[in-house]
């Protein structure tokens, strides 16, 4: 009798440990795992050592400008020109953006700067007026795919300064809310992370094209049609 129950308690730890795995193994199907899906800088720590690191070299005169399109590019020595020229091409889209208005891009291009020149750290991300593109090797695998890096945190810049309420913004919040609690995306998507994500990843989609959900502008409008519209108003 003794052995049944023993037996029965090994089967049942089985089962149980069967389907952690099995759960695991479904976390590891995320959209997330995929290299060139992930690649912005979200570390706080890091983010704050560059921006210091960036302001510390603007102080002592080591970052030229470079203007390009009313964009101000900061740059030094050290900043591959294969960079600047990726860069460029990418505001070169966002001019050419269908649907973009160009009273968008010139907000947008009130943004501080988009900082190129090497670092410690190395990111990509925007940050309190300003973008950085800096982890060179992580925009080069990027650019392999379809993607805007300077457009999506254009976005976030657009979100934080020129929409009502910024970060805030009710109609954003809204949709996200909804996109998130219906679902929209399956694989818990990076598109779906937080709000200003699912506003960046989606003005990408939508205005350039990107290789992560919602991939692009038809996708948007099948999908979520509310924030189709919302983009189609705003921006
Ligand atoms: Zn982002």
């Amino acid at each position: 009798m003794k052995k049944i129950k023993l037996l029965a308690v090994i089967f049942t730890a089985t089962i149980f440990i069967t389907s952690c795995e099995k759960d695991n193994t479904n976390e590891s199907v995320k959209e997330e795992n995929n290299q060139s899906i992930y690649w912005e800088t979200t570390d706080p720590d890091i983010i704050a050592s560059i921006n210091k690191e960036i302001e510390s070299k603007i102080k002592n005169n080591k970052i030229q400008i470079e203007t390009y399109r009313n964009f101000r590019l900061q740059i030094d020595n050290n900043t591959p020109d294969d960079i600047i020229d990726l860069i460029k091409q990418e505001i070169d889209q966002v001019y050419s953006a269908s649907g973009l208005k160009g009273s968008t891009i010139s907000k947008m291009d009130d943004v501080g700067s988009i900082h190129l020149a090497p670092t410690g750290y190395r990111g990509l991300y925007y940050s309190g007026n300003r973008v950085v593109i800096n982890d060179y090797g992580t925009f080069r695998r990027v650019k392999r795919n379809v993607s805007n890096v300077v457009f999506h945190e254009l976005t976030h810049y657009y979100h934080d300064y020129h929409l009502p309420g910024g970060y805030g913004n009710r109609e954003v919040t809204n949709n996200y809310n909804q996109a998130l609690s219906g679902n929209i995306y399956p694989r818990n998507p990076y598109v779906l992370r937080n709000k200003v994500e699912y506003l960046g990843t989606s003005a990408e989609a939508y205005f350039s094209g990107t290789n992560r959900q919602p991939y692009d502008r038809a996708t948007v409008r099948r999908k979520d049609p509310n924030l189709a519209s919302f983009l189609d108003n705003n921006f």
